[in-house]
């Protein structure tokens, strides 16, 4: 029987899943990414292009890239591309066939009906033009099913008694809440409301606030009266925002800045999470409006939910979730990726439809992160925790060593930054590797988790592609209260992995920077005036002494002298 594929056919992002052995599962689209942006571009050839491709060109082709199509779906807004007038539900159709193909081409054969979901306060003539759009893409779409009841029943709240559920969707533009009464085969709306101009960009334009002002002090210029810099201190501070969620501080570097006609300038700033919960604090208030009305309609307080979704990229930022806890004095679920867990849902509804699901819990999730250790005892993560399995995830290593033959792979479980600190899972070889230079090997390190929690790591020569690994079974995976002390250990001890990591790599540069310039010397010994090799040999020295010595700050000035004077040359 064919499959039906869930469809989150998102403002900014759309997700699809299918529903595989019996669990719901995120299909990757053609690029290899779990969302696909919902941007459809033309080239001035009249090429379409779908998704990333077209929203990496959407600077360079503002009039020919339609974004967050959504908005107006349902209205009678047109949108023009190289002179053809299209409705928003036959660009929506864009969006939807390019999904409808990645998962074909994942699955090897052809589906036709899809759940997509919709935000609850849709009208009628908005779910209408939704449905068009599928039927537009090749579909038979079996249901239109709201986003917050999708993200409710990837939880499995539909299982349990009648409960009253509140669901909290903070996306890049817009924030939703939603009451729902879910339980027993029932699905009610109870209330909607919501800020259509409030979501993750208000939080990057305060950094951006925040930084500008900082160089503006510093150096007497605006960045924001400068497009470029602009754009390039919007995608910084959207970064340094992430990371924010996962990291009490972080830095930015934005180097060249052109403040002059001939100057440029470097941005260097950080930010830690306290500050850059300050500067939001108004932001985050202005959830709680629309969430006061959503109740009064409701006729419900606080007490009356049962339970907290969230949904929405913007709901990992830490103090979102904290907020959530001070109103509700609950919990919010949030096992689930949140910007994954609407898709999920639409496969589960679809699964239900297509009867591949009957009473079963569907989504699993890699309860801790999974990496190997690499130079300097650190810990690289490679599947980050909570992501729905079966995945897989690859990155590329190379030789820390002059002509390393053979690389010891150690696979780890936990959430700390030093290997030593998480869980072995187990250690293997890969030899015959052909002696290169530190820096030129490419091996790529893959793990793949199976429905049943197994994992395969592989390492894999790019050059020879000699290739070896190994399979760990369940039986190493951990009960939920060892990775509920994994988590809050690594919390606990947050602060202080950061700064160990940090003069590790503190040390890993320096020594870079000494194995650069000793080539340098070596290959240009001749050319180089004798003062000059002089000032170089004894920076070297002073670097080696400070590597021996351990003290950070030292070591990072010694290796900035070595830079600057390798740069002179
Ligand atoms: P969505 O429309 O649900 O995909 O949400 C996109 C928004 O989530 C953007 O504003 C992102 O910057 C934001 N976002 C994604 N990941 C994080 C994170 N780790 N911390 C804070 N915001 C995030």
């Amino acid at each position: 029987m064919s499959k039906a594929i869930g469809i989150d056919l998102g403002t900014t992002y759309s997700v699809a899943a299918i529903i595989e052995d019996g669990r719901a599962k995120i299909i990757k689209n053609a690029e290899g990414e779990n969302l696909t942006p919902s941007v459809v571009a033309e080239t001035a050839q009249g090429y379409k292009l779908v998704g990333s491709v077209a929203r990496r060109q959407a600077a360079a082709n503002p009039e020919r890239t339609v974004i967050s199509i959504k908005r107006h779906m349902g209205t009678d807004y047109r949108v023009s591309l190289n002179g053809r007038t299209y409705a928003p539900q036959e660009i929506s159709a864009f969006i939807l066939r390019k999904i409808k193909s990645d998962v074909e081409n994942y699955l090897g054969e052809k589906v036709q009906k899809a759940v997509i979901t919709v935000p609850a306060y849709f009208n009628d003539g908005q779910r209408q033009a939704t449905k068009e759009a599928g039927v537009m893409a090749g579909f038979d779409v079996m249901r239109i099913i709201n986003e917050p009841t999708a993200a409710s029943l990837a939880y499995g709240l539909d299982h349990e008694d009648i409960q009253t559920i509140l669901v909290w969707d903070l996306g890049g533009g817009t924030f939703d809440v939603s009451i729902l009464e879910l339980g027993d085969g029932l699905f009610q709306v109870k209330a909607v409301n919501g800020n259509i101009e409030l979501g993750g960009d208000d939080w990057d334009e305060r950094l951006v606030d925040y930084l500008a002002e900082r160089f503006l002090n510093e150096h007497g210029f605006d960045i924001k009266s400068d497009k470029i810099s602009l754009q390039r201190l919007r995608e910084a501070s959207e970064k340094a925002k992430r990371e924010l969620s996962y990291k009490p501080s972080t830095s930015i570097s934005l180097p060249f800045i052109r403040t002059g006609k001939k100057e440029l300038k470097n941005l260097e700033a950080s930010i830690d999470r306290e500050t850059f919960e300050a500067i939001t604090a108004d932001l985050r208030e202005k959830l709680l409006g629309p969430t006061r009305q959503a109740l009064a309609d409701a006729k419900l307080t606080t007490d009356g939910i049962d339970h907290v979704v969230l949904v929405g990229g913007s709901t990992r930022m830490p103090s979102v979730r904290d907020l959530v806890e001070k109103t509700f004095h609950k919990k919010p679920f949030i096992k689930i990726n949140p910007d994954e867990v609407v898709g999920i849902g639409a496969a589960i509804q679809a699964g239900v439809l297509m009867g591949e699901i009957n009473d079963v819990i569907l989504v699993d999730v890699t309860p801790l992160s999974l990496g190997i250790e690499t130079e300097g005892g650190l810990f690289s993560k490679i599947i980050s925790r909570n992501s729905t399995i079966p995945t897989s995830a690859g990155q590329i290593f190379t030789n820390a060593e002059d002509n390393q033959t053979v690389m010891d792979i150690h696979v780890l479980q936990g959430e700390r930054e030093m290997a030593i600190d998480n869980i072995s899972l187990g250690q293997f070889q890969l030899t015959d590797i052909p002696p290169l230079p530190r820096g030129k090997a490419q091996v790529e390190v893959t793990f793949e988790i199976d429905v049943n929690g197994i994992v395969k790591v592989s390492a894999q020569d790019l050059y020879t592609e000699e290739q070896t690994g190994i399979k760990i079974d369940a039986s190493h995976l951990l009960s939920d209260e060892q990775v509920e002390q994994a988590v809050k250990e690594a919390e606990a001890h947050t602060e202080e992995d950061i700064k160990r990591r940090g003069e590790v790599e503190v040390n890993i540069r320096a020594d870079n920077m000494i194995r650069a310039a000793e080539s340098m010397m070596e290959e240009k010994r001749e050319k180089i005036p004798a003062s000059y090799l002089r000032q170089i040999e004894r920076a070297i020295l002073n670097l080696k002494e400070a590597l021996a010595e351990g003290d950070s700050s030292v070591i990072k000035a010694g290796t900035e002298e070595l830079r600057k004077l390798l740069g002179k040359m």
